[in-house]
């Protein structure tokens, strides 16, 4: 027992329909009525984020254009404003930092913020979310739900149980019975082919993994089964990771039309090399990193140890990044390396224009 880790108090904070709930706040005219922030539906566009009206015909974030205007006529369709919705990020940034320094964000409009050592009200990690959404509420207009958990995991599972503008708290004496009887394919990193495959084998619920040893699980689902066995416990022992001013230097490149193979995927790796190395300056480094966006948006950074950048490697790891996709097409291929001793930049994103 003593040597328990201290629990953590996490909290999950994710803006409702964010997208298009700022469109709503600067456009009256768009209230009320069916709405998505996504590319055009003549084009290859997508889907970023669509409104609870536009959510009742079947439109949902990731869907093409063209499919969600067939499912709802209606639907207006606007371009995304993403100035606007970074400085709206920055807002909500803020107010989170007032409770806390611990804050990893996940993307613009969510983030795990760890409360442990907050002291306002009292400690109460309920408490403190209900604030930071009126909070959020008051100073943008928007609204934000919450998922309050000891754990990474069980906090953004539940900041989905009373959305939109509502919260939900697993304590740390229900983790457990809750994981139990949780559907698989909520746990992050559990995709519908995933999802398929645990059903293969019989596996609905937390519960019924525990049926399994982790060595089963390992056997049938690589690295991900220990973590498996793990989530159906209700554990994740991952700390909430602070905002690292990133010492890296990267480029990346969005792609015309959207990559179908882990080979594909690589050639462009290939193309972004030349330029990575001229920016790099040869500056030491020590890890390398492959990011491959998804057509739905989603993203999966794969990194590794490197002091030097091999094809072998660097082949290796677009593979390992193209199987997290499940079968998703790529928009997007990023390589960028970690900078090791004193000289450290601050990122340095370079968009290039290759395959447009
Ligand atoms: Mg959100």
């Amino acid at each position: 027992m003593s040597e328990q880790v201290k629990g953590r108090k996490i909290i999950h904070v994710d803006m409702d329909c964010f997208f298009a709930a700022v469109e709503m706040r600067d456009n009256p005219e768009y209230r009320g009525r069916p709405l998505a922030v996504g590319g055009a539906a003549d084009s290859r566009g997508v889907i970023a984020t669509c409104n609870y009206e536009a959510r009742q015909f079947g439109v949902r974030s990731a869907m093409p254009s063209s499919e969600a205007k067939r499912r709802c006529p209606e639907l207006l369709l606007v371009r995304g404003r993403m100035a606007v919705y970074k400085a709206v990020s920055e807002q909500i940034r803020a107010i989170f930092a007032r409770y806390t320094d611990l804050i990893e964000p996940l993307s613009l409009d969510e983030a795990y913020l760890d409360v442990t050592d907050c002291p306002v009200c009292q400690g109460s990690a309920t408490l403190i979310a209900e604030r930071i959404r009126a909070e959020i509420l008051a100073e943008t207009g928007l609204t934000a739900s919450a998922g309050i958990a000891p754990n990474k995991f069980l906090a953004k599972i539940a900041s989905d149980e009373n959305k939109p503008n509502g919260q939900f708290v697993i304590p740390p004496g229900k983790t457990a019975e809750f994981a139990a009887t949780l559907p698989l394919r909520k746990i992050p990193g559990v995709g519908p082919k995933t999802a398929e495959r645990l059903a293969s084998h019989g596996l609905q619920v937390g519960a019924d993994v525990l049926t399994c040893t982790p060595e089963q699980l390992a056997s049938w689902f690589g690295k991900f089964g220990p973590v498996l066995h793990q989530r159906a416990q209700g554990i994740d022992p991952r700390p909430v990771q602070t905002h690292r001013e990133r010492k890296s230097v990267g480029v990346e490149t969005t792609l015309a039309r959207d990559l179908t193979s882990a080979e594909g995927c690589f050639e462009i790796l290939q193309g972004l090399l030349p330029e990575l190395e001229r920016r790099l300056r040869e500056r030491p480094f020590k890890g390398v990193q492959v990011k491959l966006k998804f057509h739905d948006f989603q993203q999966t950074t794969l990194a590794q140890q490197a002091t030097v950048l091999e094809l072998s490697q660097l082949q290796a790891m677009v593979m390992g990044a193209f199987e997290r996709g499940e079968g998703r097409r790529v928009r997007l291929v990023g390589l960028s390396v970690t900078l090791s001793g004193p000289e450290q930049d601050k990122v340095q994103q370079l968009s290039l224009s290759l395959g447009e």
